[in-house]
């Protein structure tokens, strides 16, 4: 039976990593533990910033973006003696088990971590849903919802002015944000590291919409395919003649109020989390999939294929074409 847990985030920040951070603090105090907050991921935990929480230190967080523990990135979490100073700090306070809530770099430190002697549950916290273990990740839906809002105001512009808009939002190696976002706004073109378009197919295709009147037309197109998406839009229009701008939505898409999917996908895991600690186990991680709570092993979850929407791609080829 263990006594004392700890919660940390770690990585990228998302929409409703507060709501997660509530429910592991609610449902541990609610089972009698106590329970204590890393201050920046694992930074914090090599350095000791650790502080003990109670009801009053989740109040009125379930709106708020960011998180309220911070967080950081220590590329030498890698480096197990770095490692083995954060188990002794948790060692110090009597802390057995640590629920991590972060992407799959902080999943792989949980399971580190684990294989130390402290049993570590993730919690998968990235807007980018990258983690194949869950249908959605936290933060998700919220940076959708933020993306869909941006493009919506850029489309009135662009329609004003009869341009082409190419738009980049986040997601990390992983399209599903400019999928999801591209159906949600019937883009003209969408294109993500699992659906890339050859650079003249996409100047062939805005040219041939160009020439048949379009009024507008916009593009997502994930991170990290275009190296300079500026100098890309002005290609596009010297070589279609359809005025062209790039916007990089940027990190705005990271902050803002946790939708109500978020926040209610949040306390199930982080309840779930609690559960599973309890039960004993560690090197876990939690994922929602066909709407069940699940725990995938974290090894066996960073092997899945990370295709699991895929399927929405023939959407796209049926509605946006
Ligand atoms: P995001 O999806 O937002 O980028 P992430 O959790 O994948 O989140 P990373 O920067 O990859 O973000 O990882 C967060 C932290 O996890 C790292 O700064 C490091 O401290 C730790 N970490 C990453 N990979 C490992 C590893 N192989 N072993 C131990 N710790 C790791």
């Amino acid at each position: 039976m263990i006594h004392k847990i700890g919660v940390l985030t770690s990585g990228g920040d998302a929409p409703g990593m507060n709501c997660a951070i509530r429910a592991v603090v609610r449902a541990g105090l609610r089972y009698g533990l106590e329970v204590y907050g890393v201050v920046n991921g694992y930074k914090g935990l090599v350095e000791g910033q650790i502080i003990k929480m109670d009801r009053s230190s989740v109040s009125d967080i379930v709106n708020r973006g960011g998180t309220i523990l911070q967080t950081a990135r220590l590329r030498e979490f890698k480096d197990e003696s770095v490692r083995q100073i954060a188990v002794n700090n948790l060692k110090k306070l009597g802390i057995e088990a640590l629920v991590v809530i972060g992407g799959d770099g902080s999943y792989m430190g949980a399971k580190k971590l684990t294989e130390m002697g402290i049993n570590c549950v993730g919690l998968p916290g990235t807007i980018d849903n990258d983690i194949a273990s869950t249908d959605y990740t936290i933060g998700f839906d919220t940076c959708q919802n933020t993306i869909v809002e941006c493009v919506d105001k850029i489309r009135d512009t662009t329609e004003s002015h009869q341009r082409c808009a190419i738009i980049e939002v986040m997601g990390n190696h992983c399209g599903d944000l400019a999928l999801f976002t591209g159906l949600a706004e019937g883009a003209e073109m969408i294109i993500t590291p699992d659906h890339p378009i050859p650079e003249e197919d996409i100047i062939a295709q805005l040219k041939k919409l160009h020439d048949a009147d379009k009024k507008r037309a916009v593009v997502i197109i994930s991170e990290k395919i275009y190296q300079d998406i500026h100098a890309f839009a002005a290609k596009i229009q010297e070589e279609t003649g359809f005025e062209t701008k790039a916007e990089v939505l940027g990190r705005i898409q990271r902050g803002g109020s946790p939708s109500a999917f978020d926040r209610v996908l949040a306390a199930r895991m982080g309840a779930y989390a609690v559960d599973c600690l309890l039960d004993g186990k560690g090197g876990i991680c939690i994922g929602m999939v066909n709407n069940k709570i699940v725990a995938y092993d974290i090894y066996e979850a960073l092997q899945l294929p990370r295709d699991k929407h895929a399927s929405m791609l023939r959407l796209i080829d049926i509605l946006n074409a």
